[in-house]
């Protein structure tokens, strides 16, 4: 029998992690055609069959999904250095939001922002995520907080993942903090999220998924029911950002209006983990690099959301104010040391966990027959020490939709 052709042949991995159960156990190749996964197993028998077009060396390094981060705020013009050297000293965000730093601080960056600046600046954000060995993101909007700034900053969004390659799910985030306009009445700027951005976001298409911050500060909880109200009638997906600082009931409010997802949970009650257990569909968003950004004591309950069965995923929330890294496995690492999760639930997180999160699981997430050929060698031994080291990047080759990237 002749070798049918194929596009591409990944071999000599030192294993193989597909979340696909009919991959053999001692897999160490892939076999890719037409941008999709075709068949994993051993070398040799893979050559047998197959007759590739181009091949890639994995130089025994650990093959596993391209990562996918289902919370990241691509969309500022400059960092927020100045606020970081204040926390090192010891002053809390709170604090710091009231010093004029925080949230708005960048919201009037990306306000003054020329469009070339902005598009400029998250290209290069989109391109140090896939240098981590991100292949697809969830990217917020909410430094705008204006009709006119949201829109631009989903418009840039969108055109910065189209030059850069990086396959974008978008959400709108204008429900991120009160801008300074509307800070003395804060249910005029509602009106206009749900009469105008809203809306004006919808005809546009430019998002799937609309978001909010329940917290002390920014929205409270029957505030937040308005908004999600407006959004779901709109079409919109939910995700949420709650329960970071404090408990104000977002994430019963999450699970109440059958949200995607319910991020951060740094202080979820137990009220909150039961909603989340019983609802079983509304993911927690896990972003472990946060507390230690913010330098906060506690950490999100995961062990307690996994033994309860919440689905979950492991996301960065890059973003210049409170997690300044577009890592990955950086965001591994922590949710091994801090959140006690194994190495494996770790990658689970920012793979198949991120996919169904987003309702893209057919497609991403794993490296099963049919599935898109986005995956990573990691130079690493196996799969256990994924997120044992941090402060260095373990990706070595990045394949994405069967095409070979070249090392930026
Ligand atoms: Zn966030």
């Amino acid at each position: 029998m002749s070798a049918k052709p194929c596009q591409l042949l990944v071999h000599h991995a030192s294993g193989v992690v597909s979340w696909n159960d009919a991959a053999p156990a001692d897999a160490n190749s892939v076999v890719i055609d037409a941008g999709k996964v075709v068949e994993i197993g051993q070398e040799a028998d893979l050559r047998a069959a197959w007759n590739p077009t181009q091949e890639l060396d994995a130089e025994g390094g650990l093959v596993v999904p391209g990562l996918i981060d289902a919370h990241v705020h691509p969309v500022f013009a400059v960092g927020r250095a100045e606020e970081f050297d204040w926390r090192a000293q010891g002053v809390e965000y709170l604090e710091i939001a009231k010093r004029g730093g925080g949230i708005l601080s960048s919201v009037r960056n990306v306000r003054a922002a020329s469009d070339e600046n902005l598009l400029g600046k998250v290209r290069s954000h989109f391109r140090r995520m896939r240098r981590h060995g991100t292949t697809a993101c969830e990217g917020k909007s909410g430094y705008g907080l204006s009709v006119e700034s949201e829109l631009k900053s989903l418009e840039i969004m969108q055109m910065a993942a189209e030059a850069e390659g990086m396959p974008l799910y978008a959400t709108f985030l204008g429900a991120h903090m009160f801008p300074e306009e509307h800070r003395e009445n804060p249910e005029r700027y509602l009106d206009i999220l749900c009469a105008e951005m809203l809306p004006a976001v919808k005809e546009q298409g430019i998002a799937r998924a609309a978001d909010i911050f329940i917290e002390e500060g920014a929205f409270n909880q029957e505030q937040a029911r308005r908004y999600c109200e407006c959004a779901k009638d709109l079409g919109f997906a939910l995700r949420i950002h709650a329960d970071q600082f404090h408990e104000i009931g977002g994430t019963q409010l999450a699970v109440e209006m059958e949200a995607e997802c319910v991020d951060h949970l740094e202080s979820l009650s137990d009220a909150g983990l039961e909603a989340l257990a019983l609802s079983g569909k509304t993911f927690a968003g896990l972003l472990p690099t946060v507390p230690h950004f913010l330098r906060q004591k506690i950490d999100a309950p995961a062990r307690k959301l996994l033994q309860a069965k919440v689905p979950y995923f492991i996301a960065t929330d890059f973003n210049p104010g409170s997690s300044y890294t577009p890592s990955l496995p950086e965001a591994a690492h922590f949710a091994r040391i801090r959140l006690n999760l194994t190495a494996e639930e770790a990658l689970f997180g920012m793979t198949l966990g991120a996919a169904r999160s987003l309702g893209i699981e057919a497609q991403k997430g794993h490296l099963g027959p049919g599935a898109d050929a986005d995956l990573l060698v990691l130079d690493l031994p196996d799969l256990f020490h994924f997120g044992y080291a941090f402060g260095e990047n373990p990706v070595s080759k990045i394949v994405i939709g069967g095409k070979v990237q070249a090392k930026s």
